[in-house]
């Protein structure tokens, strides 16, 4: 829309919609989030993530066999020179989120649910940060401002964590959003009064310069953009253009009228789970899931979370609370699909943020929009495009 152009918005939902993935992530601007869950360290530590009850990451037995075309090369990257590259390509889309959040916003009514501030990662000991030292020295060869905190610090600042964690990571110059909800849909009345148009409907496929809506409906356009999240994939199989992505669901509960509240987001590193200030409310999410994108929740995982919580904050207590499951748009590569088509003219894509996709949302925009406008840009786009899929 700033950039001159006359757009559609095309969702089968409300933007805001529970039912996106971006409703309920854990709202951080993960600057530093530049390793890939495919780290050398996920595949030493595999059987325990696999087969212990212990552990964030969850599995439908059934599904295994479905997910491996999507394991297999993701495992593969962990190896290091491909570990190496993903880091590379990754920080260039993250190191400056809270800027991009800031312009993406910029007198708009979204921009009062940015905060900025620290991010700290909690774990158990020191012994375990030291287990993460290639990870530390890997931030800090990119320059991200961080400090291990000594014992007294951390007593003093963390005496609402239970004895099970007696170490933090501070991480400074980050950032979050107090209500995805509320800024997605600051974000979509700014887009309307820009002259922006919505409509809420399925698109069954793409076709040259037109798009097939479920109930037929056509609508033409010049350009065409898909940014559907995980189900890009289907879209994307329409047009004959391979995709390598699964749904890493992640899970939340909102726990509201609380005793206490953190003054900031902490990572939970052993658990993955993030604990976020939300307003009034405290958000626990995270965890891993495969079971496929349209299995249904499995209350399991949230009994998970709810015994974290008591071994993480054993004296909070809450009144109230809302669950809700959402699907990670996770690429073998850990890397979004950003670019335009090699083989149909007037064809764009931008999605698979992982586990950063809040994070990197406004410079995939951006990025995309100025491909779409023809601006000349020194952003290298190639490793990022669709056609590394062909092979
Ligand atoms: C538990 C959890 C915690 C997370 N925490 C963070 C975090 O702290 N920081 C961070 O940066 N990221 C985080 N993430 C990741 C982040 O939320 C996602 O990467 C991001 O939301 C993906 O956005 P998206 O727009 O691509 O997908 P979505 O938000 O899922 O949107 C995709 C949209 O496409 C629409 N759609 C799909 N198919 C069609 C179709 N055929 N026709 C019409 N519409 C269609 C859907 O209705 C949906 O609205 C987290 C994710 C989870 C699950």
């Amino acid at each position: 829309m700033r950039g001159g152009l006359a757009v559609t918005l095309l969702d089968r939902v409300d933007i805001g919609s529970e039912k996106q993935t971006s409703y309920g992530n854990a709202g951080l601007l993960a600057a530093s989030s530049i390793i890939p869950l495919s780290s050398p360290g996920l595949v030493k530590n595999l059987p325990f993530y696999l087969f212990s009850k212990n552990s964030p990451l969850f599995l439908k037995y059934s599904y295994f066999p479905k997910l491996l075309p999507w394991l297999i090369p993701f495992l593969k990257n962990s190896q290091k020179h491909n570990f190496t590259n993903i880091i590379k390509n990754l920080h260039q889309l993250t190191y400056d989120t809270v800027e991009q959040h800031i312009a993406l916003t910029k007198n708009t009514k979204a921009s009062k649910f940015i905060n900025k501030g620290k991010i700290s990662m909690i774990f158990r000991d020191q012994s375990e940060i030291l287990k993460s030292k290639s990870d530390f020295e890997i931030r800090k060869k990119y320059g991200f401002n961080f400090k291990n905190l000594s014992d007294y610090e951390f007593s003093s600042e963390y005496n609402f964590l239970s004895n099970n964690y007696n170490s933090a990571v501070e991480f400074y110059d980050h950032g979050w959003i107090s209500s995805p909800q509320k800024y997605l849909e600051a974000l979509k009345k700014e887009f309307i009064s820009l002259g922006g148009m919505f409509k809420k409907a399925e698109v069954t496929s793409i076709s040259n310069n037109e798009v097939i809506l479920k109930d037929n409906y056509i609508i033409s356009a010049d350009k065409i953009l898909i940014c559907s999240g995980v189900w890009s994939k289907k879209l994307l199989k329409n047009i004959k253009h391979k995709v390598n992505i699964e749904a890493e669901r992640g899970f939340h509960i909102v726990l509201k009228k609380v005793s206490f509240l953190p003054p900031n987001p902490l990572m939970i590193i052993d658990k993955k789970i993030a604990i976020t200030p939300m307003e009034d409310t405290l958000r626990f999410a995270g965890i891993v899931d495969f079971s496929g994108v349209d299995a249904p929740a499995n209350k399991s995982r949230y009994d998970y979370i709810r015994s974290l919580i008591k071994n993480i904050m054993p004296s909070l207590s809450w009144k109230e609370e809302d669950l809700w499951m959402g699907q990670r748009p996770s690429t073998s590569d850990s890397l979004p699909v950003l670019g335009k088509s090699k083989s149909l003219e007037n064809v764009y894509f931008a999605f698979g943020g992982q586990h950063v996709g809040l994070t990197i949302g406004p410079k995939l925009g951006k990025l995309i929009s100025d491909l779409i406008l023809n601006k000349k840009t020194n952003f290298n786009l190639d490793p990022y495009l669709q056609s590394r899929f062909n092979n």
